[in-house]
């Protein structure tokens, strides 16, 4: 839950006690907007103890995050891809622009069931890339225009909430440009969860994971995917939220 919802949870609180026409859904949306907040909680927290657990339990064949990245690129038939290390706690991302896997210090260099299982999920985006994945082409696509709607997002809607009764026209803006950043986390999914798919088939193939670990690194994964879950879900019910304001208002 982001401050702009709880502001304008109180400015329509506010519209809604001056003209008593949208009373209702209001305390409905506070609680669904705490339930989510505590969800967010536990998810990140349940992730977070998840990597804790699997970085401290060795793969057992000696191979850092860097090996399992490149072996993975490798074995893929990808070579223009270079893997390098990058500053911070789980900042690992693949970067299509310049094509490089980017490993956070602890992955890079470890030899732990969550560096291997972080690396080669890192690896399942480039592998994305390479072959040309769709939702992958798509949500780079809409990389753009979610950017610039994060940069007005807030302003918008929050003019647009105090302004719904004489110029809804500016909320419908703000609706629209949260819109598409709904629509970018509804398409992060599939990337997200399609590139833990390849790395567990790749783990379990090249004999990286055994039957003892394989289900550490497939837990490490499945508990990241959650907090992608919970994300889109929220920024849904944060939309349709801004719906039910702007088809609230009196005409
Ligand atoms: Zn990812």
């Amino acid at each position: 839950m982001n401050i702009l919802s709880i502001i304008s949870i109180f400015a329509q609180s506010n519209i809604a006690y001056s003209t008593h026409s949208t009373s209702g859904y209001n305390y409905t949306y506070i609680l669904l907007f705490i339930g989510i907040a505590v969800i967010s909680y536990l998810v990140q927290w349940n992730l977070n103890s998840k990597f804790n657990k699997f970085s401290k339990m060795p793969l057992g064949n000696g191979m850092t995050g860097r090996d399992i990245a490149e072996k993975m690129l490798h074995d893929n038939g990808i070579y223009d891809v270079k893997v390098i290390s990058t500053p911070g706690q789980l900042t690992d991302h693949y970067n299509p622009t310049n094509k490089t896997v980017n490993l956070s210090e602890g992955v890079y260099n470890s030899t732990s069931i969550a560096a291997a299982a972080v690396a080669a999920h890192e690896c399942g985006h480039a592998v994305q890339h390479a072959t040309q994945y769709a939702p992958l082409t798509m949500r780079s696509k809409l990389v753009p225009v979610v950017s610039f709607a994060s940069n007005w997002i807030t302003w918008i809607l929050l003019i647009g909430i105090f302004t719904v009764e004489s110029f809804p026209q500016i909320l419908l803006g703000g609706i629209i440009l949260f819109a598409t950043t709904t629509l970018f986390s509804f398409v992060t999914l599939p990337v997200e969860i399609d590139a833990s798919r390849r790395a567990l088939a790749w783990l379990q193939e090249a004999g990286i994971t055994n039957n003892n670990n394989h289900s550490a690194a497939s837990s490490a994964l499945r508990s990241a995917a959650y907090t992608y879950v919970v994300a889109a879900l929220s920024s849904l019910a944060t939309l349709i939220y801004y719906i039910m304001i702007y088809l609230g208002r009196r005409d």
